[in-house]
């Protein structure tokens, strides 16, 4: 397998397989949900598609490896297969766990309702307070679950001082490293365990792919992928074409959206209908000393608070899109309060920090200047 240095040729190159196949620069789609026997000595070489084997399979796992820089990596059919296979493959019924408050609301109903039915207890711990953690621990905690990077309000944990607890209370650590991308941050390389991404956002990119990723050890992985066979949630060929496709211009993507987002935070902080802005690049924001330390870029999400009439600013935005989901190439807005946080009562809200007029925006990679003045002008006619 051929090596580079960095991770833009890797996002480009790694995982092609030489000799090319017929020579094709981009690497064919393999539909055949079969393969012709050549011996094979156990269930799980077997050559069929749900064991994620395909050439397809073998490229994407070998890009994501390179730039997550993990020993073995496994592609999903979602983030939320990533998540779930990555936990279930790691604890069995009696275990505990140590999680970060906050967390995505799939990640979060998954751990209360499902994986505490199959008998895995969850402790809740503030991310930003290392000094309250070990008395959460128990004798049965298997692992630290954790995010690079909290929604909405972006706030960045003590991931430096996660890693340490990890190492000193020998639990796995696991982190959730879909907002930043490898672009911005390594966790493997920072010391987790494991990493985990919902691939929709900004690995593949252009809002056409529901897929996960896992990244760490080969004997982690090799766990999940264990589990994935009998779960099922294997990736489509397609989708591991146009993912392999999207990551090629993963950096460039991200690159722009950070600039894009810092300008736009910038802007927004200083307009007198917004009363709060939301993004770790920014002096205000309370993680701001830890984001720069931490990471290469602050990423592509920002919220604000406004002042102004919520439904009118949302239906005066022109190029940014009302919508659910990030990390596309899309501008798009949504109001927490409305959509993922929908589920709570508004004082449950307040208490965790999220206004009714809070809105999150995942900022594309339009021309910023344009996106400012969409948004100034959307805010000052609202
Ligand atoms: C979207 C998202 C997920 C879930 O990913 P899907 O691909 O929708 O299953 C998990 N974690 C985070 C942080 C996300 O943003």
């Amino acid at each position: 397998m051929r090596t580079y240095k960095t991770l833009e040729t890797s996002l480009v190159h790694a995982g092609t397989p030489h000799p090319r196949i017929e020579g094709a620069v981009s690497s064919p789609i393999f539909c055949s949900v079969n393969y012709e026997s050549k011996g094979e000595a156990s269930y799980h070489e077997l050559g069929y598609l749900r064991l994620s084997r395909s050439p397809n399979h073998l490229e994407l796992h070998q890009k994501l490896c390179t730039i997550e820089k993990g020993e073995a990596a496994l592609v999903t059919a979602s983030g939320m297969a990533a998540i779930s296979t990555a936990l279930m493959s790691q604890l069995r019924p009696g275990d505990h766990i140590l999680v970060q408050e906050g967390l995505y609301g799939g990640t979060y109903t998954f751990l209360t309702e499902d994986l505490n039915k199959w008998g895995v207890r969850c402790s809740f711990v503030d991310g930003n307070r290392p000094e309250t953690w070990k008395a959460q621990r128990q004798d049965n905690t298997k692992l630290f679950y954790l995010e690079a990077v909290g929604n909405p309000l972006t706030r960045v944990s003590a991931l430096a001082e996660a890693v340490e607890f990890c190492k000193q209370e020998k639990l796995l650590s696991i982190i959730d490293s879909t907002f930043v991308s490898p672009v911005n941050f390594q966790p493997l390389e920072f010391g987790f365990d494991l990493v985990v991404h919902s691939a929709t956002k900004y690995l593949n990119g252009h809002s056409d792919v529901l897929a996960g990723a896992l990244v760490g050890s080969a004997a982690s992985i090799e766990k999940a992928l264990h589990l994935q066979v009998h779960l099922g949630a294997t990736l489509d060929p397609h989708a591991c074409f146009l993912l392999n496709r999207g990551l090629k211009t993963l950096a460039l993507r991200v690159r722009q959206q950070n600039a894009s987002a810092l300008a736009l935070a910038r802007a927004l902080e200083a307009h007198p209908g917004v009363d709060r802005v939301y993004y770790p690049g920014l002096e205000s924001h309370p993680d701001h000393s830890r984001a720069r330390k931490l990471f290469k870029g602050f990423g592509g999400v920002l919220s604000f608070e406004t002042n102004r009439n919520l439904e009118a600013l949302t239906a005066g935005l022109s190029l940014a899109i009302v919508a659910p989901s990030l990390g596309g190439v899309e501008t798009l807005v949504c109001c927490p309060a409305q959509t993922s946080h929908l589920g709570m009562t508004p004082a449950q809200r307040q208490e965790i920090g999220i206004a009714d007029n809070l809105l999150r925006v995942s900022v594309g990679i339009e021309d910023k200047d344009e996106l400012i003045e969409d948004f100034l002008e959307a805010i000052s006619r609202a």
